[in-house]
């Protein structure tokens, strides 16, 4: 290895989120002293996933197969979809652990700034699924922010009178105190309010 490959790699790792230059290179020069401990292991799971990791040609998870584990599990209800932005958002659901339905990727929320409309966010699809797997509820799980909730409100008018849509509560997050909160979080947290 020359000192120009260490800068490669380094120059590739600081581009990784949450890396910034010099976290890379504290994990690159981990990596070199733990050579067969963790840098020949990573090196052969990140070539065998370069081959491998693909879309799920139905929700949009990804795995290694053109239809996900989650996609292909008959164990899992049907009837009920849940709808995320991003892969990392059914990821962050999936680790939950409670919900036990089915899930659909959006890759993305409406942004007439950026260009991005129905069609590159499968929503097409989604109302699809909605028929062909006789979905009866709709989770949209999307985002706390402007274009989440644009996107949320869209989705509904193309659902509407089709299924039961629901969104996920917002409010005081669990080990929050309220002293803490933003006034958005609080007056959601109210309007949301339930018997005790
Ligand atoms: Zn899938």
């Amino acid at each position: 290895m020359s000192s120009n490959d260490l800068e490669n790699l380094i120059d590739l790792m600081a581009r990784l989120p949450g890396l910034g230059p010099r976290s890379a290179r504290r994990a690159v020069l981990h990596l070199v002293r733990k050579r067969a401990l963790l840098l020949t292991p990573l090196s052969d799971a990140m070539q065998q996933v370069a081959v491998t990791a693909r879309e799920c040609l139905n929700c949009g998870n990804i795995g290694t197969s053109d239809i996900c584990d989650l996609c292909a599990d008959d164990t899992r209800a049907t009837g009920e979809i849940c709808v995320v932005e991003d892969v990392a958002d059914l990821w962050a659901m999936e680790r939950a652990g409670v919900f036990k339905g089915r899930y659909h990727v959006l890759g993305g929320t409406l942004s007439a700034l950026d260009g991005i409309g129905p069609e590159e966010l499968s929503i097409p699809r989604l109302v699809d699924r909605v028929t062909s797997e006789a979905i009866t509820e709709v989770i949209l799980a999307l985002n706390a922010t402007v274009d989440g909730q644009t996107t949320a409100h869209y989705i509904a008018d193309q659902l509407e009178g089709q299924v039961r849509l629901t969104s996920l509560a917002q409010g005081v997050p669990i080990g929050g105190e309220l002293d803490y909160l933003d006034e958005g979080t609080i007056s959601a947290a109210l309007r949301a309010r339930k018997s005790i």
